[in-house]
């Protein structure tokens, strides 16, 4: 049982961006990865936690999502959500809350959050799910580790496709060298500024989008490659931006 893994993750995410579906199926990986107890990176999909996850009716996951013919996130439903998370897990090792959407808690439900938020029970886990996070108090999203996904538009091409979604893969391993290797190869082709941005833009959506892999090493993916797609570390070579990757998702790993 590898024990270190969920706890290595943040209590708390603001996942936001991305379409609603992405939203939910990253939610859905990271809370099997708080409860996975398989072999190797978390969620293994094998484990009966990652299958109960998956089917949506493990017991230490509950969603808070506005009740039928309602448009908000009580204040009522806020405070359940807080007695329940001093309730310990169930099955699990730890208990999960996918908020969604987050932006549906009106201010008081909100406030109702904080303290739990801040510091509840060691187990408890919060997934804040929303497109329109300035709708959040700044006091809740403070609380919460941002985890944006990139905006989700039109098709691409099937060859530029297929390429992201190998990169996205590549860069998802954990192995140093198969990544240096694969970094290396892309800079051999010489591929001009343009063409290296789609590339690593694609491969941003490729790796926000569910390839089965380690959340904390998606994590990771995810915020080199928005941090050099909002830096525009596109100078002055390929050599320069992919090392810059490399050097990023190797760093205190
Ligand atoms: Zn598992």
């Amino acid at each position: 049982m590898n024990i270190e893994l969920p706890s290595a993750l943040s209590h708390a995410y603001l996942v936001t961006g991305g379409g609603a579906d992405s939203r939910a199926a990253l939610a859905r990986r990271l809370a099997a990865a708080y409860l996975c107890e398989g072999n190797g990176p978390a969620p293994c999909g094998q484990c009966k936690h990652c299958r109960k996850v998956e089917g949506g009716v493990h017991p230490d996951v509950s969603t808070l999502s506005p009740l039928p013919d309602r448009r908000e996130i009580s204040v009522d439903q806020a405070r359940d959500l807080r007695s329940d998370a001093y309730v310990r897990p169930n099955e699990g090792r730890r208990k999960v809350y996918i908020i969604d959407p987050a932006d549906a808690m009106n201010p008081a439900a909100q406030n109702a959050l904080l303290k739990v938020l801040e510091d509840g029970p060691a187990y408890a886990a919060f997934l804040l799910l929303t497109d329109q996070p300035g709708k959040l108090l700044d006091t809740v999203r403070s609380r919460c580790e941002p985890l944006p996904l990139p905006p989700e538009d039109a098709p691409v091409d099937p060859e530029l496709a297929e390429k992201a979604e190998r990169l996205a893969e590549l860069l998802l391993t954990r192995d140093e060298f198969e990544v240096a290797k694969g970094l290396t190869a892309l800079e051999l082709e010489r591929p001009k500024a343009d063409q290296l941005a789609a590339l690593l833009a694609e491969a941003e959506k490729r790796a926000a989008k569910g390839i089965p892999a380690d959340p904390r090493r998606a994590v990771k993916v995810l915020r080199a490659l928005k941090a050099c797609r909002e830096n525009a570390v596109f100078n002055p070579n390929a050599g320069h931006t992919l090392g810059w990757i490399a050097a990023t998702l190797f760093q205190e790993t």
